[in-house]
């Protein structure tokens, strides 16, 4: 296909996904909008499609107040909480010990300091949730404060580049929750043991989401499985985290879809990374379990197209055949070099079954992944994109794995 006419696409795909539709975070109406279009694309394109269904929550974000006597402070709502009203002392916690020591039931507990230094992983999360998290998590359970008020920081790595972010966002966990600056945290320590006025309009809304997986080839013994997520954050369009991965896959999908190679290609739409309860991945753990071993490879794309800097190739356990070609292909596309290795994003899942991936991303938010405040954002929209970024990655993996 003409270069052209895959730059005329992929722009029309960028529109439909961040324009088009208004929002595809999980269990948006965006989001099965966005979920159905994919599917009939790669239908359309010849490729057999599998749509599995995902019982999810929307959630209703109709913001909160605080206030001490009649001082009032900015806070807001984390994402997926139960709304609340209460009317509470406050008491303050840094660490988990000063948890363990205070008598926190019943009271408004502000978390502030190393305690809320970075976001606490869903309580269900299985791919990565560190001790200390758990442990915090399961004493808040334990003795169930009315309500959480945390004071965030900036922390790029692990909020992508929101701040203040929420400390908790995780619709499984049911003490309703409120976050805000540290500097406004700052000026509510001040009123440790006085009454706080919280009032959160929060709604979580049951709802359906779906996954797309769709399959070319015969053979069953030998997959390569090429993702990328097609959810994004509440509140951004998502461009770069991660449209332009679904129309890395959507071009790519054109690319082969005259495919008769010996391997059996599928090209997945995961939806939820970027939502607390990663649905579609664990839907496809669940229906996968036994066959990770037939996968030979995962090419996983997340954060491609950025206008600024090239492309990034980051390989993980790649065996050495493949690692050749690839470098061959890193030789052949100007505008992909080699990144580091990242470990946030769907090839994660992959390694840890013994799968080889390479994660596909842009370099310069590889490089600036400490730093960035773009991702989670508005900021994150089509303004940022670079098409022929983007049709050039599906051009090197159609020569990577087309033959
Ligand atoms: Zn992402």
């Amino acid at each position: 296909m003409e270069t052209k006419q895959l730059y005329q696409k992929s722009m029309s795909y960028l529109k439909t996904l961040c324009e088009e539709i208004p929002e595809r975070c999980v269990g948006s109406e965006g989001n099965r909008r966005a979920t159905s279009f994919f599917e009939r694309e790669l239908s359309s394109l010849g490729w057999q499609t599998e749509i599995s269904e995902l019982d999810v929550i929307d959630w209703e974000d109709g913001g909160a107040t605080l206030r001490v006597a009649d001082q009032s402070f900015n806070v807001l709502v984390s994402p997926y909480s139960l709304g609340c009203s209460v009317q509470a002392p406050l008491i303050n916690a840094s660490c988990l010990e000063e948890i363990e020591q205070q008598e926190i039931t019943g009271k408004n507990l502000l978390l502030s300091g190393e305690i809320a230094k970075e976001q606490l992983m869903p309580k269900n999360f299985v791919f990565y949730n560190p001790d200390e998290h758990r442990r915090i998590i399961a004493l808040l359970e334990q003795t169930r404060p009315a309500a959480i008020i945390s004071a965030t920081g900036r922390n790029a790595a692990l909020a992508g580049g929101v701040y203040p972010f929420p400390l908790i966002e995780d619709g499984d966990f049911d003490i309703p929750s409120v976050y805000m600056t540290e500097e406004e945290g700052k000026k509510l320590l001040s009123c440790i043991g006085k009454l706080v006025m919280l009032q959160s309009r929060s709604t979580r809304i049951p709802a359906k989401a779906y996954n797309v997986v769709a399959r070319k080839g015969k053979n069953l013994d030998e997959r390569i499985v090429i993702t990328a997520h097609i959810d994004a954050k509440k509140g951004t369009p998502g461009a770069i985290d991660n449209a332009t991965g679904v129309i890395a896959l959507l071009l790519l999908a054109e690319l082969l879809k005259d495919y008769d190679g010996d391997r059996l290609l599928e090209i997945v739409a995961f939806n939820g990374e970027d939502y607390y309860a990663v649905p579609g991945q664990m839907d496809y753990i669940r229906k996968n379990q036994e066959y990770f071993r037939n996968i030979v490879l995962n090419i996983n794309i997340d954060g491609a197209g950025y206008k600024e800097g090239k492309s990034a190739f980051s390989f993980f356990d790649v065996p050495e055949a493949m690692r050749a070609k690839a470098n061959d292909m890193l030789a052949k596309f100007d505008g992909i070099t080699e990144g580091i290795q990242w470990p946030q994003g769907d090839h994660s899942i992959f390694i840890q079954y013994g799968c080889p991936a390479i994660a596909v991303s842009s370099q310069w938010f590889v490089e600036h992944i400490e730093s960035q405040e773009i991702t989670h954002t508005p900021k994150d929209n089509t303004d940022i994109v670079d098409c022929r970024k983007v049709i050039e990655i599906a051009e090197a993996l159609n020569w990577l794995i087309g033959k």
